[in-house]
């Protein structure tokens, strides 16, 4: 492939698109994107370019058929039409003036490929498979969009802004990238990615006054790793799995999902098992402040969501006090990862207009809770922590007015290779629960919505390999 990539100023110059079907539609967004005058000549458009151009005061559309003398001046030219003989003469004339010219469908005819983008204006990344594979193409381009933030423009304008003045205050290029690496190691840079844009500028100009790189102060992020399967992981989570210096993670966040943080990162376990908390939560406030006073970067990384049922406000709380910088990454609840990967629908218009988050942890035997609110129809009920006192949870519900018959779910290990769910109703489940082993985490659901996991499930980790448990 004879091409040389470029980034070509296109802004004012002359397009001409001749067709104005689907592939002309598809070239048309990124040319409208760089500025230029596009003129296109078709005797019809589709829909979707009428949506596009709406508004569009860069161009126009000449409803008539090509002729050879619309070829004259232009930069650029398209030949789209649905006739390979008429873009063949298209693309023999703009040669024949020297005009640059995509062969939409043909591009051995062209000399111009138009590449896929991934945008993070002003960082553009062109991606072209010299028209051997767009699939491919497509396939890179995802990859791509994946792991580069969107919000990477803003860091790109943060820099474009104060590249002259770091240039005036530090003299040599070792400096400036000195000044550059800790600015884009440390936390001003996550602070623009998260959008506090002018505390990270306020920053910025206190070191460059200073004449002293930007400080590479310590950080916590407190990360949701969702239920368990490891494509549930939000970008942003994995973005800061692969930067942080050291991770914090407890029992519920699954191998998998251990082994995307980045291979160097020290890992410290804190695991809380029911009886057994390797490390009473006092201490773990304290070690993420340490660890960030430290300069390090600090990654706690909690299963399902750090705000549900996850203490994550008790430990950002002892993060503001040592004004330490953080920031909070949701994850996928066990509720909505369970509920999804059962094909048990959290609320239906016909069987629950409510669902509610319940704790069904136990405290000295007792589950401490309202239960004339928790026993009522039409809503759906999800027990997190609830196994141990399913029992308690079961009676009382049936002593508040709930049937003995109201549907119920227990989903083990839910959204991994190891989930089972277990249908029982809320007569039946205490003592299936009492009778089976069953491993936690597990997740309760009661409620009429419980009757849909059998039309709806199609999670089956059990296809995956050759298991001997006991199906329920
Ligand atoms: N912050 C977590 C919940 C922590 S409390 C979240 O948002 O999901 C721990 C409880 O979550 C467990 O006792 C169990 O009830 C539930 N849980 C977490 N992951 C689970 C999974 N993969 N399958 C079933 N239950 C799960």
């Amino acid at each position: 492939m004879n091409y040389l990539p470029l980034f070509i100023d296109t802004s004012g110059k002359k397009c001409l698109i001749i067709g104005g079907g689907k592939v002309a539609s598809r070239k048309l967004i990124p040319i409208l994107k760089s500025k230029m005058n596009v003129k296109m000549i078709s005797p019809e458009i589709i829909d979707d370019i009428e949506h596009i151009i709406k508004d569009n005061k860069n161009f126009i559309h000449e409803k008539r058929k090509f002729e050879e003398n619309d070829i004259k001046d232009q930069f650029l030219i398209v030949a789209a039409t649905n006739d390979k003989n008429t873009n063949a003469l298209i693309a023999k004339i703009a040669k024949g003036k020297n005009i640059l010219i995509n062969m939409a469908e043909d591009s051995i005819n062209g000399n111009v490929l138009i590449p896929s983008v991934v945008d993070r204006d002003p960082i553009k990344i062109a991606i072209s498979s010299g028209a051997a594979s767009p699939i491919l193409t497509r396939l890179v381009k995802t990859k791509l969009e994946t792991v580069i933030p969107f919000s990477f423009s803003k860091l790109a304008e943060v820099m474009m802004e104060y590249r002259s003045k770091v240039k005036d205050h530090f003299s040599s290029i070792k400096e400036r990238r000195n000044f550059w690496e800790a600015f884009l190691d440390g936390p001003l840079s996550e602070m623009v990615l998260s959008g506090h844009i002018d505390k990270a500028k306020k920053a910025l100009d206190k070191s460059i006054k200073e004449e002293k790189i930007p400080d590479k102060n310590g950080e916590v992020y407190l990360v949701g790793a969702g239920p368990g399967d490891p494509e549930l992981l939000s970008f942003k989570a994995l973005r800061l799995m692969q930067k942080a210096d050291v991770v914090i993670y407890d029992r519920l966040v699954s191998e998998p999902i251990m082994n995307l943080i980045r291979q160097d990162a020290e890992k410290i376990y804190v695991g809380k098992q029911r009886a057994d908390h390797a490390m009473p939560q006092e201490n773990i406030n304290e070690l993420l402040a340490r660890l960030a006073l430290e300069g390090k970067k600090v990654l706690r990384l909690k299963g399902g969501d750090p705000f549900i049922f996850g203490r994550g406000g008790e430990e950002i709380e002892s993060l503001i006090n040592d004004d330490i910088p953080f920031q909070i990454v949701p994850g996928i609840t066990a509720a909505s990862g369970c509920a999804s990967y059962a094909g048990i629908p959290l609320t239906h218009r016909d069987h629950s207009q409510a669902c509610i988050f319940v704790t069904g942890h136990l405290r000295d035997g007792t589950v401490n809770l309202n239960w004339k609110m928790l026993a009522h129809e039409k809503q759906t009920l999800v027990f997190y922590m609830g196994m141990h006192g399913s029992k308690v949870i079961c009676e009382e519900l049936i002593k508040h007015g709930l049937k003995e018959k109201t549907p119920a779910a227990l989903i083990v290990k839910g959204t991994t290779a190891d989930q089972e769910v277990i249908i029982g109703d809320l007569l039946s489940m205490p003592k299936i629960i009492k009778e089976n082993k069953i491993i936690p985490p597990t997740l309760l659901i009661i409620g009429d919505v419980v009757k849909l996991h059998n039309k709806l499930k199609w999670f089956d980790p059990f296809s995956f390999k050759d298991k001997n448990n006991i199906h329920f």
